[in-house]
């Protein structure tokens, strides 16, 4: 058993995979493993991987390269991966970094300490990446690593097939968690003082059509939403083509959930959209929009877009650039297309030039930051209410909140703020944070 023993965690990627490492780290706590932020005196490090792109796995190595020095000084240190990388590459990742002694994937995380144990009394390497299945994983202890805000990972997996993306093959096909059981998550973190309750999944729209009987996600909002003591709900990542009325009806009828849609659009060319396989074309992404609005006329829209998809001209690329104006997106990530083993798109002979994907992703970070910067002037002088996370790590004296659309606001504030809902008023805007004045305190949902 770990006694006082001392865990680093590095994670990398999505929220999904920072859920995972809370879940490693709950584990580990039972264990007597104590969580430390700096890898030098650990007993035990886990880099928990990320493989969207290329360029992520490419961090695991440069990551593992810094810790065999450490290990170097260190030889009883046990180092693990986890995570995407491992559920893909397995043994392989031995093959490049021997002092590696641990590699499990996404499918056996509820292993970890049976690992470890197998580990520190063989001084063994194991590597145990396991098929994926219909099963759920078993309830694990999660230590949380935000204050007020705790996400809950809703759906496992991904049932969508598009055509640039290795998350089915490295995550599974969708697999819905009951609502029961979420609903008895969100009470837990309730009763350890959490006040908002973040749903992941990587197609939340999907979330239920999976489930006996069939449930939709609306159904899940409404009854976390209901949980006295919860402030706020949100979700995420949304998928455009799943997107219905359905869910707003049900969103809209609680003050306590956002009115942020993360949807991502990924392109603006209805050819690129179809070559993807995403479900959906611009008007019909556009219609979504609307829908939205209709419901939440000041809702916060983000969106993932990439630029340089196989065979993508500058006309199609042009139509991205349109989509970001049209629809105002308050948050945007941006990535060059990265070529992914095993996907269809990495098998395209029309790659686009890697210096042609590098302008074009400078020209559209341009454009995104531009109407960023118009959407939060706009917003300047509005009254919003904030969740009050906590000081800003510049100033103690300046606090940071977020928006129920979720826009950033750093405003002038004190302790016994922190986990409220409060109301502010904007008085200045950068593209991607507001600044403002606390008004009254509102009281707690
Ligand atoms: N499930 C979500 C969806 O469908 O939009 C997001 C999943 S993925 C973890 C996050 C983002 O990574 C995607 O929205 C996409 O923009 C980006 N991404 C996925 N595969 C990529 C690739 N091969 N190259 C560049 N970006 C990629
Ligand atoms: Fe990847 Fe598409 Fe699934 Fe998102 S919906 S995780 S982009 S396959």
């Amino acid at each position: 058993m770990g006694g006082n023993k001392k865990v680093y965690i590095k994670t990398y990627g999505c929220q999904m995979n920072q859920n995972d490492s809370e879940r490693m780290l709950g584990m580990l706590g039972e264990l007597g493993y104590q969580q430390q932020d700096q890898p030098y005196d650990a007993d035990l490090i886990i880099v928990n991987t990320c493989s969207i792109r290329e360029r992520a796995e490419d961090k695991l190595f440069s990551k593992l390269g810094e810790l065999r020095d450490i290990k170097a000084l260190k030889p009883e240190m046990v180092i693990g991966v986890a995570g995407c990388v491992a559920q893909n590459m397995g043994e392989r990742i031995r093959k490049r970094a021997p002092y590696v002694d641990m590699v499990f994937g996404t499918e056996n995380i509820h292993h970890l300490p049976q690992l470890l144990n197998q580990v520190t009394e063989t001084r063994e390497p194991v590597v145990s990446v396991v098929p994926f299945t219909d099963e759920l994983p078993p309830d694990m202890p999660v230590l949380r690593q935000g204050k007020h805000s705790a996400w809950i990972t809703a759906i496992y997996g991904c049932n969508d097939r598009c055509t640039y993306c290795i998350v089915p093959s490295v995550r599974g096909d969708q697999k819905s968690r009951p609502i029961d059981d979420l609903v008895k998550e969100a009470e837990r973190v309730v009763a350890e003082g959490f006040v908002e309750v973040v749903l992941l999944g990587q197609n939340i729209n999907g979330y239920g059509k999976d489930l006996e009987p069939r449930v939709g996600l609306g159904d899940l909002i409404d009854a976390v939403a209901r949980i006295p003591g919860v402030k706020r709900v949100r979700w995420l990542t949304g998928h455009p083509r799943d997107l219905d009325e359905a869910l707003l009806q049900k969103m809209s009828a609680h003050e306590n959930v956002c009115d942020h849609f993360h949807i991502p659009i990924q392109a603006g060319a209805n050819d690129v959209l179809r070559q993807m396989a995403r479900g959906y074309t611009r008007e019909k992404y556009m219609a979504k929009v609307e829908l939205i609005r209709r419901y939440y006329p000041d809702a916060g829209i983000t969106t993932d877009l990439i630029v340089g998809f196989p065979g993508e001209t500058e006309e199609q690329f042009q139509e991205t650039i349109e989509v970001v104006r049209e629809v105002r997106f308050t948050g945007v990530n941006t990535a060059a297309y990265s070529a992914r083993p095993g996907t269809y798109a990495a098998k395209r002979e029309d790659q686009v030039p890697e210096d042609v994907k590098d302008r074009r992703l400078v020209e559209l970070n341009q454009v995104v930051n531009e109407v960023a910067m118009q959407v939060s002037r706009a917003m300047v002088g509005s009254v919003q209410e904030i969740l009050v996370e906590g000081p800003s790590s510049k100033d103690p004296s300046v606090f940071q909140g977020r928006t129920k659309n979720n826009r950033i606001v750093f405003f002038p504030g004190e302790a016994a703020m922190e986990g409220q809902l409060i109301q502010v008023r904007i008085t200045d805007a950068r593209p991607w944070t507001l600044r403002g004045e606390a008004l009254a305190a509102v009281p707690s949902v």
